[in-house]
């Protein structure tokens, strides 16, 4: 059944005005009251003639770009499919999505890149194509070639390359073509089969404890190792103060480092599988009738509550790269078992903005530094510009930030809804999604 809220990449190019919202555009600082006026998906100076849409009170930023996305086509299309993945994004103010190759096949050949990148969808997807063949950690991918079929990085997500001397001969070869690896980083020696963050929370609770110093491990081989082969190195979902120190400390050297953290892990804590639904700022409220809920299992767990304030301040003042949702779709029966076999990863697409705004409401984060979080920072790292000035296609989101929405299951783009967040109230809710000069999301 078609949803009447969502369009495609392939509709008509769309022709409006958008008339007295706040536009605040991060690649120039701007942030003032103005209309922008779009013909056949071009913004100009002015479109006498177009449909007006009263944007008073919206705020309306560049499209936002999600590096870390699980849309589970080809092969677990119960979970999600690209259709339904891309819906999820139009309606969380996400324009470009970089796909993970966890699929079924894993993305690691040229034509299983082209097929997701000519997929019909709500969104550009943009494909982190394998590391190694089948993502098994033995041998590496034609990266070249992959590389060639439009792949913007690679990535074994879910882990890392297993191996320092894989990891170096892989960034040699990624370093000649200039794409980066995107890296899990958890050595599984050191993780040791933990399900929840090593602290209080995990003793408390029973749970076999995940060690910080699983990711640290990783981030510091990589950082050597990329330095080393003058390479690109994206870190994904990092989840640990001392990692993100590594990264500070290499873009000093001018190592070509980036780094996303996911809102989870700057607004949830380890104390949300004891039960607690209060945000990284305020103080827990641990419930055991919430307790052990399988929706609050994720890789990297969540964190202690001092590093998602450590990884906020790395937002705000620009040593976190991007916010990314590393958005994983699950069917909920894989989410009603015990706590230690639920499958992790929860979704993220249609909630980052809203989690987003609750660290602004906080006073944690500047509303334009959320904004390049989301938009300008992460699509510089894939190539892409964002355009709102006049001659640029347009590419944009216009949400109401007043406005509140309750996360409804029914209503989400997701075919999944595998989130701790579902059914809370939260702050900001998505008007307009242009991707590409296209409408791809409206209510
Ligand atoms: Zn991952």
């Amino acid at each position: 059944m078609r949803d009447a809220r969502f369009g495609l990449l392939t509709d008509r190019p769309a022709t409006f005005v958008l008339v007295g919202g706040r536009v605040i555009d991060p690649s120039d600082g701007s942030d003032e009251e103005r209309d922008i006026a779009v013909r056949d998906g071009l913004v100009v100076e002015a479109a006498d003639d177009a449909e007006r849409i009263d944007a008073s009170g919206w705020v309306i930023a560049p499209g936002f770009c999600d590096l870390h996305a699980h849309l589970r086509e080809p092969g677990i299309s119960g979970a999600e499919t690209i259709a339904s993945g891309t819906r999820a994004a139009a309606h969380g103010g996400f324009t470009t999505v970089c796909a993970m190759p966890n699929t079924d096949p894993p993305l690691d050949s040229a034509d299983a890149v082209g097929a997701v990148v000519a997929a019909p969808a709500s969104a550009r997807v943009r494909v982190i194509a394998a590391a190694t063949r089948r993502r098994a950690g033995g041998e590496l991918t034609a990266v070249e070639e992959l590389g060639r079929a439009g792949a913007i990085g690679v990535s074994d997500d879910g882990a890392a390359v297993p191996s320092a001397a894989l990891t170096a001969d892989l960034l040699a070869r990624l370093a000649s073509l200039g794409l980066p690896l995107f890296e899990h980083a958890e050595d599984a020696s050191v993780a040791g089969g933990g399900v929840m963050r090593a602290g209080p929370a995990a003793t408390r609770l029973g749970l076999a404890p995940w060690p910080p110093e699983a990711e640290v491990a990783i981030v510091e081989r990589d950082i050597a190792l990329a330095e080393a082969a003058h390479a690109r190195l994206h870190l994904t979902h990092l989840s640990t103060a001392r990692s993100l120190d590594a990264v500070r400390a290499a873009k000093a050297r001018g190592v070509a480092v980036t780094c996303d953290v996911t809102p989870h892990h700057l607004a949830l804590t380890d104390e949300w599988v004891a039960g607690s639904r209060r945000f990284a700022w305020e103080e827990a409220d641990p419930r055991s009738e919430l307790a052990y809920d399988g929706r609050c299992r994720v890789n990297p767990p969540l964190a202690s509550r001092d590093d998602a304030m450590n990884l906020l301040a790395g937002v705000a003042d620009g040593a976190v790269d991007a916010i990314a949702t590393d958005h994983a779709p699950h069917p909920a029966e894989s989410k009603l078992v015990p706590f230690a076999q639920a499958a992790p990863g929860l979704i993220g697409l249609e909630t980052a903005l809203s989690v987003g705004l609750l660290t602004v409401e906080a006073g944690r984060l500047s509303l334009s530094a959320l904004l390049a979080a989301l938009s300008t920072r992460p699509a510089a790292i894939v190539g892409e510009k964002r355009g709102l000035r006049t001659g640029e296609r347009a590419d944009l989101v216009a949400f109401d930030p007043a406005a509140g929405w309750r996360v409804d299951a029914t209503t989400l783009g997701s075919a999944s809804a595998n989130s701790p967040l579902v059914d809370m109230e939260l702050p900001g809710v998505v008007r307009l999604t242009v991707a590409d000069g296209r409408v791809t999301y409206r209510t």
